[in-house]
């Protein structure tokens, strides 16, 4: 061994004692934050903590969950996978993609004007000016980074749906079809998914 191979080793050796602490604490982060089932996967990321509680109210979704209609389960995670699993399925039916393997990553703020903030940041839109293809939206999806932004002031579940049919518009696609087309798919799925969550237990009147 060199003296320059024993440095690397050491370094080596010293990178590993310093990551044995860390893997447990950033895997039971990440745990908590990502809703699986068996064909979809969401990554949600929120300013604050994540509070599976007031997600779930906000994105209106308990209507779709057998485990909820049913008195089952309480639990917000699986009341809410269960209820993004809904959508999920009755997305792809309603637009009739065949997609097996879905992740996205679902990003919300607090208020409108922080998810403005963002938005603006990601386009390089200064304060007060407008970006010729978003206006103020309650609710956007940018393919770059497979990223839904929301906010916990203005999302509903038609605003959640309309974003996630984005979504899986762009993961089936290989060529995306023009934006005026995605917009009329991703309101018509919008509109149909309402019609299902209105028709089943109706406990969580929507907007
Ligand atoms: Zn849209």
């Amino acid at each position: 061994m060199s003296l320059k191979s024993l440095k690397l080793f050491k370094f080596l050796a010293i990178s590993v004692m310093f990551l044995s602490f860390f893997p447990t604490l950033s895997l039971a982060e990440k745990e908590s934050n990502v809703l699986e089932s068996q064909h979809f996967s969401f990554s949600i990321h929120s300013q604050n903590d994540v509070d599976l509680n007031q997600i779930l109210r906000d994105f209106q979704v308990a209507n779709l969950s057998d485990s909820y209609a049913s008195g089952q389960s309480s639990d917000p995670k699986v009341i809410l996978t269960e209820g993004m699993d809904e959508i999920v399925k009755n997305l792809t039916q309603i637009l009739g993609l065949q997609i097996s393997d879905f992740h996205t990553n679902i990003k919300i703020f607090d208020t409108q004007k922080d998810l403005d903030k963002e938005l603006k940041g990601i386009f390089g839109v200064n304060e007060g000016e407008k970006a010729f293809f978003y206006n103020d939206e309650i609710g956007f999806f940018y393919h770059e980074n497979n990223t839904i932004y929301l906010s916990l002031d203005n999302v509903t579940l038609g605003v959640l749906a309309h974003e996630v049919a984005h979504a899986l518009i762009s993961q089936y696609f290989v060529v995306p079809p023009p934006r005026q087309t995605q917009e009329i798919l991703a309101g018509y799925a919008e509109f149909s998914l309402k019609k299902i969550a209105n028709n089943s237990a109706g406990k969580y009147p929507l907007k």
